[in-house]
């Protein structure tokens, strides 16, 4: 069998954390059985749908390095096999026309709520006689298009992820409307778990892998493929993301989208590496750092839980920090120039902002810090309390007026290690403790007593002219 999965993302928002992991898993499930990966907008609902949604959702994904196989498909243009599909019902008899108002099904849902009972639809227009269909039509009603789901059904289906799966036909809530309402003698809009079955069956699809929230959906879809004699594909349903309480990662969560966490500093290795992370574990002897692309072959569904995963911001930023410190200084300078020409800083030439990354790589969690951790060497720090009371302490700032003089007469090239034999010999020929002097000095350049490497830190402020005026605006 010719291992074909798909992505069914529907355009209404930005690429979604849960379907962008849904997606993770179709990819490397795909790639790990060299099938194919294909996707399917589904933009039916034509209010909430928007191009901009679906150019974000493919951005996101190659972001990602979720590569597809063919033409993403648009599933409003197959409309005419989706009302072909529920002819097809309505002619076997399995399916017919529902007249019932809204105001009547209102009137069902609250008696069944005042009887205690969960809402359902009760079938009521299942076995209509044509004289009372007739007299519905008259009355000028519209219809909506349903289903039959026998109550008896047991729906059966082995899932990849959660085993033997058992789904009663009562639990389903009655007979299923597959066309939205329209005039009698029309097809209206067709629904979701309808259309999905065509399309499914369309594209030859053979794995359906999707979050656990469409267990119903799969249910009410195998009696689909059963009726209109399609073969159903294997399903596997993933667990969800989840937030620290234990419930489904939502919006209020702050970041949801693949965007939000793009913008704010991750980079998509980190982010790859770690969605897999969230459900899957990987094989005995494997790191739980890798690149998609590696790991793909050992890929099992076997492997993904059963249960919700949590999301644990902590590791995705000791995983973001792993991937920015294995970059070399070129590809971290790319992704941090454009944070610095957002703030209008005039940047020195590339040798100088290499040394700058360099020094500063080390501490990135997310690549935004790249902002902060710069911002000294682009604009004159502050002088923050610790690094006023060390230059109002004792002989600090004899100490950095004279190293002042001995910078002016001497020439020295500016590199760290220039940097450190001109202290060392200072402190010699002046009798000056070298820790005083590297603790002042800290405080002139950077305005506080924290900060990366002092010498390389010097080195650098040197090299475009900026540590005269931080040493001698502390006298
Ligand atoms: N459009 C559906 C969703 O985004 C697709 C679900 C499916 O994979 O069938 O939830």
């Amino acid at each position: 069998m010719t291992v074909r999965v798909r992505l069914a993302p529907s355009p209404t928002g930005n690429l979604h954390i849960g379907t962008a992991r849904t997606a993770l898993f179709n990819w490397l499930f795909a790639r790990s059985q060299k099938g194919q990966f294909l996707i399917r907008i589904e933009d039916t609902d034509k209010e909430r749908s928007k191009q901009e949604f679906t150019e974000n959702i493919l951005e996101g994904l190659s972001w990602l390095g979720l590569n597809w196989d063919e033409e993403p498909i648009i599933q409003s243009e197959s409309i005419h096999a989706h009302k072909d599909a529920i002819q097809e019902l309505l002619v076997k008899g399995l399916a017919y026309r529902c007249y019932a108002t809204e105001n009547e099904l209102n009137q069902m849902r609250e008696q069944q709520k005042l009887n205690g009972l969960p809402p359902r639809y009760d079938n009521r227009h299942r076995n209509l006689n044509q004289e009372e269909e007739e007299l519905f039509k008259k009355e000028g009603r519209s219809s909506v298009i349903r289903f039959k789901i026998d109550d008896n059904e047991k729906i059966y289906w082995k899932d990849l992820i959660r085993g033997q799966m058992i789904w009663n036909g009562a639990d389903l809530g009655g007979d299923m409307v597959i066309a939205r309402r329209a005039p009698a003698n029309q097809i209206g809009d067709p629904l979701y778990n309808l259309v999905v079955v065509v399309d499914d069956s369309i594209m030859r699809i053979s794995h359906v892998i999707r979050g656990e929230d469409h267990i119903a959906n799969t249910a009410k879809q195998i009696l689909l493929y059963k009726a209109l004699c399609k073969t159903e594909p294997i399903f596997a349903h993933t667990p969800l993301i989840l937030n620290s309480e234990g419930r489904k990662l939502s919006k209020r969560d702050g970041v949801t989208s693949i965007k939000d966490f793009k913008e704010m500093g991750y980079t998509s290795d980190a982010m790859a590496n770690y969605m897999t992370l969230l459900g899957w574990s990987p094989p005995e002897g494997l790191d739980e750092k890798f690149k998609i692309k590696e790991i793909f072959p050992k890929f099992r569904l076997e492997r993904v839980n059963k249960s919700g995963a949590k999301f644990d911001w902590e590791k995705l930023n000791w995983l973001n920090a792993q991937v920015i410190h294995s970059w070399n200084s070129k590809k971290v300078l790319e992704s941090l120039k454009p944070l610095w020409i957002e703030e209008s800083w005039e940047i020195p030439n590339e040798d100088w902002c290499l040394s700058l990354v360099e020094l500063i790589q080390p501490s990135l969690t997310l690549l935004n810090d790249g902002k902060e951790e710069a911002r000294p060497f682009f604009e004159l720090p502050p002088l923050m309390k610790d690094g006023i009371s060390q230059i109002e302490s004792k002989g600090a700032r004899e100490a950095l007026q004279k190293l002042l003089t001995e910078i002016d007469q001497s020439h020295w090239d500016k590199t760290p290690a220039a940097a450190q034999k001109l202290v060392n010999d200072f402190c010699k020929s002046q009798d000056i403790k070298k820790g005083l002097i590297m603790k002042s000095l800290r405080a002139a350049l950077l305005g506080r007593m924290q900060g990366p490497d002092l010498l390389a830190t010097w080195s650098l402020l040197a090299r475009i002219g900026k540590d005269r005026e931080r040493i001698s605006r502390c006298f």
